[in-house]
């Protein structure tokens, strides 16, 4: 009772990177909190085939839902499982990847059991809440911590009084490992037919396509940004061509995206991926908190802008005050002798 649940999403019979992320996430609070991690999943012919991809991030207790129907995502079936699993289980905490799934599914869920949610947190922790209005004083509540009115502020959310406490998260912003602690590993097989009444596979998906990623920005070790200062389309040649010499991706700020010199999905910051490479070369970007908000955890920030006062400079770890067409052919000449 009390725990900490978390939602997995699959695609077939994979886990999503983003349930992965957030299960390490879960494991830590579950133990700040002295509760267990347990995680549900359901979809179809997943039996034997999810546990080895959920089980390892510590989880206490799996609840794996298989049946017909249940893959490809549909609304309905999805919101009976958690609905009524978690009326049964009485989680603390419920989480859910910021996706297309969980977009959809949890406010459905929260709305059901009048808990209420939080969409598209960045950052998650424990602590206490002086509720000034009632006097009362809680612990350990989640504070759902996430950008708010366009970005200006970062707001602390608490939910004092419902349960569970349900928020979303997006993709990339909770770092994924491995549980190196004990967990139970316990493994149920509910009968799905006692969660889903058999009118809600109302709707049967009969056709899907899935597009591939175009680009290996979230992973890519090495992220060569161009902002509004790399001044045009064809400059942005010169950031491929970097890039493609470090064996690394190209990433853009808004301004970029917004002015037709990069595709959307290259977007890197509140409103597009978050990345958390090794190195981050931002060219010509300025440093705004959206911004910011998708590459701070960077290992390494070199920031190339003619600007010694840009924003960026202040996180940067190497800042080369100099022009984006002046200072990135040096660098691709140079990667491209050594
Ligand atoms: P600018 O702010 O115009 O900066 C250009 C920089 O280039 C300046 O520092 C300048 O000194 C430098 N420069 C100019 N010429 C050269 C040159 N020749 N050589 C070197 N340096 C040069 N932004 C994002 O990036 N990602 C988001 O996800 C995002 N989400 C947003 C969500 C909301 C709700 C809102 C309101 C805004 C969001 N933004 C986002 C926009 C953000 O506020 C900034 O407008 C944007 O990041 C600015 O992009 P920029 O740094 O490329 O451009």
């Amino acid at each position: 009772m009390n725990n900490v649940f978390v939602y997995c999403e699959i695609e077939g019979t994979t886990v999503a990177e983003v349930s992965q992320e957030l299960l390490t996430k879960g494991r830590k609070l579950a133990n700040q909190l002295g509760v267990d991690l347990n995680a549900v999943v359901a979809g179809t012919g997943i039996k034997n085939k999810v546990e080895d991809q959920i089980l390892p991030y510590g989880v206490d207790k799996l609840f794996v839902f298989d049946a017909e129907g249940l893959f490809p995502y549909t609304s309905a079936p999805h919101t009976d499982i958690l609905v009524n699993l978690f009326k049964e289980e009485n989680p603390q905490i419920a989480l859910l990847g910021a996706t297309v799934i969980g977009r959809d599914l949890g406010p459905r869920v929260s709305s059901s059991l009048t808990s209420g949610l939080t969409a598209d947190c960045t950052q998650l922790e424990i602590g206490d809440f002086d509720d000034k209005k009632s006097g009362k004083h809680y612990d350990n509540l989640l504070y759902q911590i996430r950008p708010a009115f366009g970005g200006n502020i970062v707001a602390t959310i608490v939910n004092p009084d419902h349960r569970p406490q349900m928020a979303t998260v997006r993709s990339g912003v909770m770092q994924k490992a491995l549980y190196e602690g004990n967990a139970k590993g316990e493994v149920v097989y509910p009968d799905v037919a006692k969660y889903v009444p058999e009118t809600d596979f109302v709707v049967k998906v009969i056709d899907r396509q899935v597009e591939a990623a175009k680009n290996n920005l979230k992973a890519a070790p090495i992220v060569v940004a161009g902002g509004y200062g790399v001044g045009s389309k064809e400059n942005f040649d010169m950031l491929f061509q970097l890039a493609k010499e470090l064996h690394g991706e190209v990433g853009a700020s808004r301004a970029a995206v917004d002015a037709g010199w990069v595709d959307h999905d290259r977007q890197v910051g509140q409103t597009g991926v978050t990345v958390h490479p090794k190195v981050y070369i931002a060219c010509g970007i300025s440093g705004q908190i959206q911004h910011i908000a998708g590459m701070q955890d960077a290992g390494i920030i070199i920031s190339i802008n003619n600007d010694p006062e840009a924003p960026i400079n202040k996180i940067a770890d190497y800042v080369i005050v100099g022009n984006v067409e002046d200072v990135v052919p040096k660098m691709i000449k140079y990667y491209k002798q050594n």
